[in-house]
């Protein structure tokens, strides 16, 4: 009767390791994608991701921090 309670919710364990946005679509990032991370080229304060998706398509982001917009 009990088989509900054998199931682990996953996305409890995945809020735990917290993991970072992508820059661009705002996606949590996998941490087994081949994601990339670099501080901002203009005021080199925020940490800025970007998802293998927004890579290949090459999707602009945007600095929270300065407004600074790129490739
Ligand atoms: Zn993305
Ligand atoms: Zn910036």
């Amino acid at each position: 009767m009990a088989k509900g309670s054998l199931v682990a919710r996953r996305i409890d364990i995945y809020d735990n390791v917290k993991p970072p946005l992508c820059t661009s679509c705002g996606k949590p990032l996998n941490p087994s994608s081949k994601a990339v991370s670099f501080y901002c080229p203009n005021c080199g304060v925020f940490l800025i991701w970007r998802c293998e998706k927004c890579r290949t398509q090459g999707s602009t982001y945007k600095c929270p921090n300065c407004g600074f917009e790129g490739p």
